[in-house]
């Protein structure tokens, strides 16, 4: 393998997000993955990402911690609550004080004017009528920023922030509602201070290689074989039964993580998806709406999973024909024409039975293509022959191909139906791209 020059490092970003609720389990955090997937496309290599309950010192902490990135993105505790500190946090750490601005106590008290309006809290008051002393206190509160901090026009009432820390990082305030964080992204991103900055952020040029049935260990080998430079990071994620590697090389790699990805594709081009991030339900969209293809499913032991998945994507209707959920034998043979012989012969769970489902959905849909699956999702049900977790798939079109496996997929209930699912998808993708 040939040397690489040293490669400088990509401009680092930390995410701070803030929200008790968020520290209890009451719910996930939405914003910083959001935000995490923003920066990293950007070109930021981002450090850190750190979850804090709405306590200035907990703040004050992550803030320091963050203190050494080029960038710094907080989300939450923007609104006219006390337990909203992250304004004041944030002009601590860059050393400012905090002022009001006329001009967004304006704007906020209009807002909030309208709003109280319309919820009839103020029935008929006309729009420059003084607020009642608590809405006041909370326009007074959203508009006290930080002195020299830019101001983002606010989505909901709150504004964003963009501040510097003297000699420190470029930081951002967000708040915290996931659809006010991301409405306001754009305004982040035409900020003065921000576009300046990313003029220093070099392109991300990752590259993103995804596989079907390519079991972690091995990629692992593989890199280890390849020997990768640390300059180059290789991030490996399983997702729907795909093994995601991506390959972020640092300024100055590209052409060597080129090659490494090429290298990547050439030993595992059997399982290979797509080396473009391409993932297996978009290639399959594809193909079916090249070759104006539509597809039915029937399904047992997956409930209707699998045309869940396949109608999850706009623009579906152009290639999807529809489904049938067919749970009892009953309904097997009296909704897809499953042959009672073929059940009573075979069982329901077999590949005979995934065939004939498969063979019915296409008829009855008159589609082009259409997968069956039956199987044993669990707790109970297993047998010495056909154990928890044995699912039969089956995958025919009018031009007389036939895909069919019947794997044992390992997890609980929940994620064998998955597995299922994923596999359905794959030989759906699989059966068009022949
Ligand atoms: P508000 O004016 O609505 O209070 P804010 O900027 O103060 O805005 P928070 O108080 O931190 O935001 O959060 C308000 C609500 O937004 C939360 O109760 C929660 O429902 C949602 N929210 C905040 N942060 C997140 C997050 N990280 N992930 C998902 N939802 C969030
Ligand atoms: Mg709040």
């Amino acid at each position: 393998m040939d040397t690489v020059e040293p490669a400088a490092a990509r401009p680092r970003a930390a995410i701070v997000v803030t929200g008790s609720e968020l520290l209890t389990g009451t719910i996930a955090d939405r914003n910083g993955p959001w935000l995490a997937g923003q920066l990293t496309e950007l070109g930021f290599q981002v450090g850190r990402l750190l979850v804090v309950g709405d306590r200035p010192a907990d703040l004050a902490d992550a803030l320091a911690a963050a203190a050494g990135c080029a960038l710094v993105v907080t989300s939450g505790g923007l609104g006219p609550t006390a337990d909203d500190l992250t304004v004041e946090c944030v002009a601590r750490f860059a050393g400012v004080p905090v002022e009001l601005d006329p001009e967004m106590y304006a704007q906020v008290n209009r807002t909030v004017a309208e709003w109280a309006r319309l919820r009839g809290n103020v029935a008929d008051a006309p729009l420059d009528a003084p607020l009642d002393a608590a809405l006041e206190a909370g326009v007074r509160k959203q508009a006290m920023l930080p002195v020299g901090a830019l101001a983002l026009p606010p989505v909901g009432t709150a504004p964003g922030l963009v501040l510097r820390r003297p000699g420190g990082p470029l930081i951002v305030v967000l708040p915290g509602p996931p659809s006010e964080l991301q409405g306001m992204w754009p305004s982040v991103l035409s900020a003065a201070p921000v576009a300046e900055l990313l003029t220093r952020v070099p392109a991300a040029a990752a590259r993103s290689l995804r596989f079907f049935g390519l079991p972690e260990p091995v990629i692992a080998q593989t890199l280890r074989e390849l020997a990768v430079p640390a300059d180059i990071e290789v991030i490996t994620c399983l997702r729907r039964s795909e093994l995601e590697v991506d390959i972020r090389p640092a300024p100055g790699l590209e052409s060597r993580a080129a090659v490494l990805a090429d290298e990547i594709v050439a030993r595992h081009r059997d399982q290979l998806v797509s080396a473009d991030g391409t993932t297996t339900d978009e290639a399959l969209a594809r193909v079916l709406l090249d070759r104006g293809w539509f597809v039915a499913t029937a399904e047992s032991c997956t409930g209707g999973l699998v045309a869940a998945r396949l109608t999850e994507r706009p623009g579906s209707s152009a290639y999807v024909a529809g489904g049938t959920v067919a749970y009892s034998n009953a309904a097997k043979v009296s909704q897809l024409d499953v042959p009672a012989e073929t059940l009573a012969a075979h069982g329901a769970v077999s590949p005979q039975v995934a065939r004939a489902l498969a063979d019915g959905a296409r008829q009855r849909f008159g589609a082009a293509v259409a997968v069956g699956i039956t199987g044993i999702a669990g707790p109970d049900g297993g047998t010495a022959n056909k154990p928890v977790g044995y699912v039969c798939l089956c995958v025919t079109t009018d031009d007389g191909a036939v895909l069919a496996r019947d794997p044992v997929l390992r997890g609980d209930r929940a994620q064998i139906r998955e597995r299922a699912t994923d596999l359905a998808m794959h030989l759906l993708w699989q059966a068009g791209r022949r």
